[in-house]
């Protein structure tokens, strides 16, 4: 099967945001990384362009988009405290509506990093 090789790709998952990366690609899936250290070549094999979730999951069953976002409305209207919690591996712009939701919510915000 022939690869294609991907020179300078960027990894995000840590945030040291290597730029140096080779990805060696079959059509959905990278089999190979060159200068990525241990976590930034699994992140990289493990994440692929096949389709292998549903759109949402709401209470473990698939869900559309729709449903998903009215289940977590109304798990946020009922909350006490919401903790908007995570937010590795998103973008600034994931990262502002996070701030923004949590505002809004009475809630707190977390990042992974707290443990
Ligand atoms: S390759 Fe490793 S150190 Fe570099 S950004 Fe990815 S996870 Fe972080």
């Amino acid at each position: 099967m022939e690869l294609t090789v991907v020179k300078n790709a960027t990894c995000t998952f840590c945030g040291c945001v290597c730029d140096d990366i080779e990805l060696h690609a079959d059509h959905e899936r990278i089999v190979k990384t060159k200068n990525a250290c241990i976590l930034g070549e699994s992140w990289f094999k493990n994440h692929t362009a096949e389709r292998l979730y549903p759109d949402a999951l709401v209470d473990g069953r698939p869900a559309t988009v729709d449903e998903a976002v009215e289940a977590a409305a109304d798990f946020l209207y009922r909350a006490d405290l919401p903790l908007v919690y995570g937010l590795s591996n998103v973008t600034c712009e994931a990262q502002r509506e996070a701030v923004s939701l949590a505002e809004m919510t009475g809630g707190i915000i977390d990042s992974h990093t707290s443990l």
